[in-house]
């Protein structure tokens, strides 16, 4: 693959989630690659793997729209190659989350393959001096390309949740959440995603922005009609450029800081060619960025000097909070929180703040949407 070629980023203008005039809008996001063809060859299996947070309708704008996975189903099929479509929820409903998201009914109408990532394979990674195992699902080693297909997306712990952060998924069930509790701090949490992204190497990445999510993402904000698709082969470049639209500085977000001092290209616009719509006629007016990477006590102990007081400030980044209006006591945030500091019994229940580590679970397993960033 050329270098300027991987380094593009295509952006386009959609205003709606109709299937035609999604499909003629991602064609027109290839163009610079001459079309799926350049990522997709004949008879290839092909993992398109959208973010799939919780089970929650489109219109929520937690998810990837089912539109934009039709859409590229269709067109890599066109290709000659197999869809396989999955992710690894947040939860063990992976049933009531395709059928909610339309992942289901997309599976369905293009005759793909819908999975659910519950089998791992085993990589190791060394990262830095020490060595790191990663876990990740097993159906990458039984597909030829891997398509990221992530949503726009404020995140409490990584600023902005787009195309690097949405191969997490790729961690199994319950070890994602394992995976915050061994790197509780955000930017050590930036550190190991990015080393997914690398292990996972999806050859094209899209981010659906035609509506974000502002504000208390990436489960409680606000859908942001913001009317772009954008893609290209380096997610990092992707972000950079997506991160731009939405109006974060790069320090925002910690994958980006991660991609940095891994040395990855794209953390920089000189590294970068836009193709598509400019950068200044991809800006979304008046995102609300929320409590981007821990708000601004998080970024300021991101890059603090003194360690000790950087640990300080770390526990004071913003914390979970129950509201009693909207819980159930359904026990799902006790059950995933990967301290084990919920406890369960009283009619809602109660999170030991000082030994939580801010990793946000609680938000993301919550069927109810009950658990606020305070
Ligand atoms: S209470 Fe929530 S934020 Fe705190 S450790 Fe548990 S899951 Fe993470
Ligand atoms: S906060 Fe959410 S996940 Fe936790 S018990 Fe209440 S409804 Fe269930």
């Amino acid at each position: 693959m050329q270098n300027n070629l991987s380094n593009t980023v295509s952006i386009v203008r959609c205003s709606r989630y109709q299937k035609d005039t999604v499909l003629e809008s991602i064609k027109y996001l290839l163009a610079p690659w001459g079309g799926i063809g350049y990522f997709v060859s004949p008879g290839q299996k092909v993992l398109l793997k959208p973010n799939l947070l919780a089970a929650v309708k489109p219109e929520e704008a937690v998810t990837t729209h089912p539109i934009v996975i039709k859409a590229l189903a269709e067109l890599v099929q066109e290709a000659g190659g197999l869809v396989y479509i999955g992710d690894s929820p947040g939860s063990n409903r992976e049933a009531s989350v395709y059928r909610l998201t339309g992942m289901q009914a997309v599976a369905e109408e293009t005759n793909s393959n819908l999975i659910v990532f519950d089998r791992m394979k085993k990589k190791d990674y060394y990262i830095r001096s020490g060595k790191q195992e990663l876990e990740l699902a097993a159906v990458l080693d039984e597909v030829d390309t891997v398509i990221n297909v992530a949503k726009l997306k404020t995140h409490p712990l990584t600023g902005l949740t787009a195309a690097v952060k949405n191969t997490y998924g790729c961690i199994v069930g319950k070890k994602k959440s394992r995976m915050h509790f061994e790197h509780p701090l955000p930017r050590d949490f930036a550190r190991i995603v990015v080393e997914i992204y690398l292990a996972v190497k999806p050859a094209l990445s899209i981010i659906d922005a035609i509506i974000a999510m502002e504000g208390a993402g990436p489960r409680r904000g606000k859908p942001k009609n913001s009317g772009l698709l954008l893609g290209s082969p380096n997610a990092v470049a992707l972000d950079r450029i997506a991160s731009e639209c939405a109006g974060f500085k790069p320090d925002q977000v910690t994958t980006l800081t991660a991609a940095r001092e891994k040395g990855l290209a794209g953390v920089n616009l000189n590294e970068i060619t836009t193709k598509g719509l400019s950068l200044e006629e991809s800006r979304i007016r008046g995102f609300n960025k929320g409590t981007a990477a821990g708000g601004n006590i998080g970024r300021l102990a991101a890059n603090f000097p003194v360690t000790w007081l950087r640990g300080w400030l770390e526990n004071r980044r913003p914390y979970p909070n129950i509201d009693d209006r909207l819980c159930t006591n359904c026990g799902q945030c006790a059950k995933w929180c990967p301290a084990q500091v919920i406890s369960t019994g009283s009619s809602i229940p109660d999170i030991e703040i000082d030994s939580c580590i801010r990793c946000y679970c609680c938000g993301e397993f919550c069927p109810t949407g009950a658990v606020n960033i305070k």
